[in-house]
């Protein structure tokens, strides 16, 4: 018996007798650990979350906090005994309630069990919900009535707060802030919490373990770093949808050829024999921009993204090729002019399929 801290194994989840997502493990250490699930919409996230509330029954597998089992095939524990608290991706707050008495009631529920260690006024004040305290729900904004919900979540201090896109509707320029200060909460208060989101810069912001949820599984269940630079497979390459996988023919344990960029060096993160026909995945950070390079393609499209640009080339065979390029650099580089890429070309991990 090991001490994580939840521990899902081998779950099918499902709604009614319709199986969502199969066959699901995946545990969370510690207490005070944040994991972050993302999947596109309607693949099951919400499910997931409802089942390990209580909400929805398993047939199989189980579901274990804090060494108790809470849903087996044969267990199945009251959503309101097992002090799990789940934030409805939809505004639930009730509508006959101000939005302060909302959160007052999430206190209430709590207060014979724990000594209070975050104050009303404390969550008001981050979540910067002041001026609408003393509002009803419909008067108030889809993001406002988020942050409502998230304080009265926040406030019950449960054992494990389920986060179903808690900040979905948030305004992009008040986000990130919230992402901070909400990361620094649950860290100082040690609560431990999934979070779903659609994000994935939010997820791996958030999340010290990211899983992704596609084609009915969960296709990988790992650190942000890995997810992102050793995706484990084209499905979740085709998901993160930053990179390209390009043809390319193993010629060494540490080299490959493609056809337009020549060769390219690198340590392979699983290895192939030589001669082997694979997919490389090749990210916007691997290439990078030269202009005196005599290796050029043409250019097709240009993205701003503020700090940097993303330029996608296509090759003389037609490969797509996104490039990250600081926004200070020089030069810019308009459609349909040629754009150099540096040689000899080196990717630290060489991610192949
Ligand atoms: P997600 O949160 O990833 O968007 P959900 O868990 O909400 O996905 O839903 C997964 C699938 O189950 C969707 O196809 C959805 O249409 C379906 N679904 C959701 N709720 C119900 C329900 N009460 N009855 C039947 N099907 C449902
Ligand atoms: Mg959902």
């Amino acid at each position: 018996m090991n001490n994580n801290f939840l521990e899902i194994k081998n779950v099918d989840f499902k709604i009614g007798n319709k199986t969502k997502v199969k066959n699901v493990t995946f545990s969370i250490e510690n207490e005070g650990d944040i994991i972050c699930l993302l999947g596109p919409s309607g693949i099951g996230k919400t499910t997931i979350l409802r089942t390990i509330a209580g909400l929805e029954n398993i047939d199989k597998g189980s579901i274990i906090l804090k060494g108790k089992t809470l849903s087996s095939e044969k267990i199945r524990i009251e959503p309101e005994n097992r002090n799990i608290s789940l934030s409805f991706q939809e505004n639930s707050l009730f509508p006959h309630y101000s939005i302060k008495k909302n959160i007052l009631l999430g206190a209430d529920r709590n207060k014979a069990i724990k000594k209070q260690k975050i104050t009303f006024d404390d969550l008001v004040d981050f979540l910067n919900i002041s001026e609408i305290l003393n509002k009803y729900p419909h008067e108030v904004s889809a993001g406002e009535a988020q942050r409502a919900s998230l304080a009265r979540s926040l406030i019950t201090q449960p054992d494990l707060l389920l986060l179903d896109e808690p900040l979905s509707n948030v305004d992009q320029s008040f986000k990130e802030e919230i992402q901070e200060k909400l990361k620094k909460l649950l860290k100082d208060l040690k609560i431990t919490t999934i979070i779903v989101t659609h994000d994935s810069y939010e997820a791996f912001y958030l999340g010290s373990k990211c899983g992704i949820i596609l084609d009915q599984e969960l296709k990988q269940f790992d650190d942000p770093y890995n997810v992102y630079h050793l995706p484990n497979s084209i499905e979740v390459v085709n998901f993160l949808n930053r990179g390209t996988l390009i043809p390319a023919e193993v010629t060494s344990p540490k080299s490959l050829e493609n056809k337009d960029l020549g060769t390219i060096t690198g340590n392979f993160v699983k290895s192939f024999p030589i001669g082997s026909k694979v997919k490389l995945l090749v990210q916007p950070e691997d290439l990078h921009h030269d202009d005196k390079s005599n290796l050029k393609f043409h250019i097709i499209d240009r993205k701003f993204r503020g700090t940097n640009f993303i330029y996608t080339l296509k090759t003389p065979s037609d490969t797509i090729i996104p490039v990250l390029v600081h926004s200070h650099h020089i030069h810019q580089h308009e459609v349909d002019e040629k754009f150099g890429i540096k040689r000899p070309i080196h990717i630290d991990h060489i991610v192949c399929f």
